[in-house]
This record gives structure tokens, C-alpha cells and sequence, in this order.
């Protein structure tokens, strides 16, 4: 990706296909759809029901399959599973998966600069879709090497335009088989769900980079937002993301919505999916540490500098003996649950390691105290 070709002063050119595909179908909505309402108000709300299920599964699709998956390698995934994915990833129209895969690794190795293809500095609706109409650098096999030699993709990627109208026509017939009614299939498993798929997807690269905080770095525009992953099918957590993105999971926590997660979750109970990419929690609690080190120095005081050693010193001192801590909490609740799991171990033992986990939980307890003493003494004095 380092011979990659610099984006800037590129002449605008057109990208046809997708260009007219989006713009027309924007247009037929705001002029159909009324009509539609006012001269054929039939469908039920079984088809509409049938239209969001299908909206649902086409976008996690594109989150689980084209994201995840082939992106970033979080997981390994069952062949039979894989044509599934590339089945209803094909019918959500957002190019092939090869196509998708490489945008999105120049996304995130050259994120927020002109050479990210919807780089949100570029303003927020570029990144939404105005990019889209833009035509895209040629693939260079080098970034996508893993894909290009997974003969499903590869023929995906030859036959996309023929395929995208394929599944979408065979969306529209079943819908209209099932409900008798073809009017409404066209409008409501095609064009409405593709307007809904379409910019929730979209959201990721706009909202996404906009609207919510930065947890876990401030190194690039990606913020967290639960609103957001409520609309994007659990893609809201983007700062985690940009900040750890070989994790299969957006939402690290259990009541994170994050149905993508879920999904994958639940294909690996089912021994469908294998190898799935998790960072550590005391990875996570140390790249948290160190970024809020680094927005504590930056804002060190003027009148402090010269003191700017030893300040560093006591800081990093601190942060070594929290994380040698969680590392050592969390080896000793390793251990405690094989202890469980094997059932060896006397109650004593048991009772012993509780009490030793009790312990350095008060010990971090009292460093973090010591960490709010620190912060606001720095605070203070540059206020
Ligand atoms: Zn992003
Ligand atoms: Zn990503």
C-alpha cells in the first residue's frame, strides 16, 4: 500500500454505474413513492414486515461478510456460510466484495487523509455517498492478495452487475410470489429497502466519523455512538474499531447492540464460524491508559516544564503499576475459573485467589484515585 498513488489534484470523473444506479433511484422514490401512496395503498404490513427482515439480513451481510470477514480476517468462516453471505451481500448493491474490501483497507491505513476513498475531511456527504459517484481507483491486487484467491469472490467480482440485478430480481418475485403482490415488492424489497440499507450503511463513513466521542484514541475521526450502532447494524462503535479493527466485535461490551457480533457469536457456537480475533482486555485498558497519558502531557502547563521530567516519570510509573496489575488480575482470574472448571483445587485455595483478586481490584482502585489526584493537579495548575 506504500506505492499507493497520492489522490490529490485528481480530476473529478464520473462514475457511471453506481452514479445513475443511486440518483435514479432516489429519484423514482421521491416521485413514485407518493403516487404509489395515493394511487395503490395495498400492501400489507406482512410484506413490509418481509421487506425490513430482508433490509436486516442484506446490510449484516455487508457488516458480518464484507466487513469483518473479508476486511480485516476477524474470523474464519464456513464455505457454505461464505455463499450465503456473498448471496444477500451482492443483493444490498454496494459493489463486490473485492471492490468493498479494498476501499475499506485504504480507509483505515490512510484514514482522514486524501487518500482515504471517503475521507470525512473531505466534508460529510462526501463521505456519505458523494464518493460513490466518483470513479474509483483500479484494484491492485497486492491490497486484497487473501481475496483474490478465493474463487467465490473472484466470481463475484467478475459477474457483480449481472448478479446484483439477478438477486434483487429474485428478492422482488419471492416477495411478490409470497404476498401476491408484485406492485409492492418492487417498491418496498427493492426500492425502499435500498434507500434504508443504503444510507444506514452509509452512516458508518459519515455519522460515524462526526457525531459521538473518542474513547480510545484521539488519532483519527472515528467516535463511538450507540445511536448510531442501533442504525448500522452495531457499526457504531467506530472508535473502537479504527483504534483495534482485527477484533470481530464493534461493541466490546455484552450490552453493546452490536447484532454483527452476535451474528458471528452465534455462528461459532454453531461450529460454523472459527478463529475469532478478540483483543485482550488489558490491550485495550493500556492503549486507554496510554491515550489519556498523552491528552494529560499535552495539556501539561506552561509553567510546568520545567518539571516536565519528573511529571512524565510519575505518570508513567503510575501507568506501569496499573497495567502490571490488570495483567495480573487477569492471570489470576485465568485461574480461578480453571480452578471451577476442573473442580481441583480445596475451597481453601479457591477462597484464597478471591480473596487475592479482591485485593489488587482495591489496589487499582486506590491508583485510579491517585490518577484523579494527578490529572487534577495538572488541571489546576494550568487553569
Ligand atoms: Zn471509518
Ligand atoms: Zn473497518
Amino acid at each position: 500500500m506504500e506505492k499507493d498513488h497520492a489522490a490529490e489534484g485528481k480530476p473529478f470523473v464520473f462514475n457511471w454505474g453506481p452514479g445513475l444506479f443511486i440518483i435514479a433511484y432516489h429519484a423514482i422514490l421521491l416521485f413514485g413513492l407518493p403516487l404509489y401512496f395515493f394511487y395503490c395503498d395495498t400492501s400489507s404490513w406482512g410484506l413490509v414486515l418481509f421487506s425490513t427482515i430482508l433490509m436486516y439480513i442484506t446490510g449484516l451481510s455487508i457488516t458480518v461478510g464484507y466487513h469483518r470477514l473479508y476486511s480485516h480476517a476477524a474470523y474464519k468462516l464456513h464455505p457454505a456460510i461464505e455463499a450465503v453471505i456473498i448471496f444477500f451481500g451482492t443483493m444490498a448493491a454496494q459493489g463486490s466484495a473485492i471492490r468493498w474490501s479494498f476501499d475499506h483497507r485504504h480507509h483505515h491505513a490512510f484514514v482522514d487523509t486524501d487518500r482515504d476513498p471517503y475521507s470525512i475531511n473531505k466534508g460529510f456527504w462526501y463521505a456519505h455517498f458523494i464518493w460513490l459517484f466518483e470513479k474509483p481507483k483500479p484494484i491492485e491486487s497486492t491490497v486484497v492478495p487473501d481475496l483474490m484467491k478465493n474463487p467465490l469472490l473472484r466470481f463475484q467480482h467478475k459477474h457483480y452487475g449481472l448478479l446484483m440485478l439477478a438477486t434483487n430480481l429474485m428478492a422482488v418475485v419471492f416477495t411478490g410470489w409470497v404476498f401476491k403482490d408484485y406492485l409492492g415488492a418492487v417498491v418496498f424489497a427493492f426500492f425502499v429497502r435500498m434507500f434504508f440499507l443504503h444510507h444506514f450503511t452509509w452512516f458508518i463513513n459519515s455519522l460515524a466519523h462526526t457525531w459521538g466521542s473518542r474513547h480510545f484514541s484521539q488519532e483519527h475521526s472515528a467516535v463511538d455512538n450507540y445511536v448510531i450502532a442501533l442504525l448500522t447494524f452495531g457499526e457504531g462503535y467506530h472508535n473502537y474499531h479504527h483504534t483495534f479493527a482485527s477484533d470481530y466485535r464493534n461493541g466490546i461490551r455484552w450490552y453493546h447492540f452490536d447484532p454483527s457480533k452476535w451474528s458471528i457469536w452465534i455462528l461459532h457456537k454453531l461450529g460454523l464460524a472459527r478463529q475469532l480475533k478478540r483483543v485482550q482486555r488489558v490491550q485495550i485498558e493500556e492503549r486507554l491508559l496510554l491515550d489519556r497519558k498523552r491528552v494529560l502531557l499535552e495539556k501539561f502547563p506552561a509553567a510546568f516544564q520545567l518539571q516536565k521530567e519528573e511529571w512524565e516519570k510519575k505518570i508513567s510509573a503510575l501507568i506501569d503499576s496499573v497495567l502490571s496489575k490488570l495483567k495480573q488480575l487477569r492471570k489470576l482470574k485465568e485461574e480461578y475459573l480453571q480452578m471451577k472448571k476442573e473442580k481441583k483445587g480445596e475451597k481453601e485455595q479457591l477462597l484464597n485467589l478471591k480473596k487475592e483478586i479482591k485485593q489488587i481490584k482495591q489496589l487499582l482502585a486506590q491508583e485510579g484515585k491517585q490518577w484523579d489526584v494527578l490529572s487534577g493537579e495538572l488541571a489546576n495548575s494550568s487553569s
